[in-house]
């Protein structure tokens, strides 16, 4: 059976990797896993992770390696071969990208493809102002100008909308400046690699995703139907 793709869609907060992730998750059937979700869940339903998370997420910050990795490592590790997968969020440090090869080499497995998903400031901005989610399934949605984001519903789910404690300015600036400092540095761990592929994220969403698409089809596995 072919091996499934294992991608990684790296870029700021705003750049649109969850929304890349759910279509690439339902066009190519590969599980999409998004850290960020992850720890929201936790949060959302009380558990230690997410009383433990909580206080960095608020700040901005990244949640600690010790916490973060092994918890991302062992959903990683448990899809099978040729599953594939899509990680968004994750790795956000250098130290997390090594430890994400370290498991995957061990087990003869690599990436197939880093997709840098790059943005403005400006426009990052702009679009976590307007950006809501949903609480139940964590959909990522934008709400206009003059638009009632609590007359809106998830379009995925009907669940309700809401906007992110950690998109809020402090928060925001904060996290753009933990990834200018922390996480930029592991691009040049992909570059290295011969895995990095750059795409603008500064087209629409179709136009994103069809760029994405043609890169994926270079790589040698086939669309699961
Ligand atoms: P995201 O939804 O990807 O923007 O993530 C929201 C928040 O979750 C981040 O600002 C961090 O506090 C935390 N987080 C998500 N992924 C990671 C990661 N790989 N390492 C550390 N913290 C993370």
């Amino acid at each position: 059976m072919a091996q499934g793709l294992r991608l990684v869609l790296f870029g700021p907060p705003g750049a649109g990797k969850g929304t890349q992730a759910q279509l690439l998750r339902d066009r190519l059937k590969i599980t999409h896993i998004s850290s960020g979700d992850l720890f929201r869940h936790h949060l959302g339903q009380g558990t230690p992770l997410g009383l433990r998370a909580k206080e960095y997420m608020n700040r901005g910050e990244l949640v600690p390696d010790e916490v973060t990795i092994d918890i991302i490592l062992d959903k990683v590790m448990s899809i099978p071969d040729d599953d594939g997968f899509i990680l968004d969020g994750f790795p956000r440090n250098p130290n997390q990208a090594q430890e994400l090869e370290k498991v995957l080499a061990a087990e003869s497995r690599n990436l197939d493809k880093v997709v840098h998903i790059d943005i403005s400031e400006p426009e990052l901005a702009r679009r976590i102002g307007s950006r809501y989610i949903c609480r139940a399934c964590q959909s990522p949605h934008t709400v206009g100008e003059g638009e009632d984001a609590n007359a809106k519903r998830c379009d995925q789910c009907g669940g309700e909308l809401y906007q992110r404690e950690d998109d809020a300015p402090a928060a925001l600036k904060k996290r753009i400046q933990v990834y200018n400092e922390e996480t930029m540095p592991v691009l040049g761990f992909y570059r290295e690699r011969g895995v990095l592929v750059e795409i603008s994220g500064e087209n629409t969403v179709d136009e994103v995703n069809k760029q994405i698409m043609a890169v994926l089809n270079a790589c040698t596995h086939s669309e699961k139907t």
